[in-house]
């Protein structure tokens, strides 16, 4: 415990020192002036230590790391029909690519690219108004997190309405190709808000520790469903960064825009790191130096 604090501090003292930080997302406005200096990191353990270094406390735009609870809750509702909808292979196209939709008839690729996440937001809408879907969300995430001060951030969510113009155009896709319930601009209210959950790092390493498959951490699905997110977080978490991901951590991992990532060490450990500022395929640039540095110093890799 003592060996893993000092080396999450001796991270965080790097990080802060980095000089190329990447740069902020800034198609989302509300996420644009977010100071880039920011950086932490949270470590929850499967025997129920926590660590944290950097600014630990500090909330952040969730963005698509909320795909990993979507999927969690779609798979614990509808089970494996969701497979008819939505693919299982790395895009190698970036996040919010319109191409491949439409050369493969509306059936995205994955759970994790923007149209893959938005079918299962339209799944979750199913029998539900989209403030009902909200309230399921963030029973969700504060009960995965056993931490009730979590909040989605109406800013965030109103701008990204207003400039979301590709999501628009995928969820007409979709639409247009019958794999979309739900008019588009329910769905995207309902993905846009999800996305604009926010929460401390610490918060979103334990709401990560049910990923990690332990016997102490919450069980809110079954161990078969665990391992198949997890599957889907090392092969597609990181979108067409995902194979570089794979290779430098060696862990499954989901990332955000807004700098976040979850880092899964399966029955032993879940780890959230933030730094806002972005590399080119949309990923944290310092949160994933930090994830590979941290993988190296415990020998945590799936890989052995
Ligand atoms: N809300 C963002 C979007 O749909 C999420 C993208 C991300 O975090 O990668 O563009």
């Amino acid at each position: 415990m003592a060996d893993l604090q000092a080396r999450l501090e001796a991270i965080a003292a790097e990080m802060a020192a980095a000089p190329d930080r990447g740069r902020v997302a800034d198609y989302i406005p509300e996420l644009a002036c977010i100071d880039p200096d920011q950086f932490a990191i949270a470590v929850c353990l499967a025997d129920g230590t926590e660590c944290a270094a950097g600014d630990a406390d500090t909330r952040f735009s969730i963005q698509s790391v909320s795909k990993v609870f979507t999927l969690a809750m779609a798979l614990g509702r509808l089970g494996d029909q969701l497979w008819s909808r939505v693919g299982r292979e790395p895009s190698g196209l970036a996040f919010n690519s319109i191409l491949q939709l439409e050369h493969e008839r509306g059936i995205p690729r994955n759970p994790f690219i923007n149209a893959g996440a938005i079918v299962v937001t339209d799944a979750l809408l199913s029998g539900h108004a989209p403030r009902e879907f909200l309230g399921e969300y963030l029973r969700f995430l504060r009960l995965a997190a056993d931490d009730e001060d979590i909040h989605v951030n109406e800013a965030v969510a109103r701008s990204e309405t207003e400039t979301g113009h590709r999501n628009f155009a995928l969820a007409y896709e979709l639409r247009a190709h019958d794999n979309l319930h739900h008019p588009p601009d329910h769905v995207l209210g309902a993905y846009f808000h999800q996305c604009a959950a926010e929460m401390t790092c610490r918060q979103l390493a334990r709401a990560g520790r049910f990923l990690m498959g332990a016997a102490a951490a919450p069980r809110l699905l079954s161990p078969a469903r665990i391992r198949r997110i997890n599957a889907l977080m090392m092969t597609c978490g990181h979108y067409d960064g995902s194979g570089d991901f794979a290779f430098r951590v060696g862990l499954p991992g989901k990332s955000g825009v807004g700098g976040g990532i979850l880092v899964i060490v399966p029955e032993r450990a879940a780890i959230a790191v933030w730094s806002p500022g972005l590399n080119a395929q949309g990923n944290s640039q310092l949160g994933t130096l930090a994830i590979e540095r941290l993988a190296r110093a415990q020998h945590w890799s799936v890989f052995g």
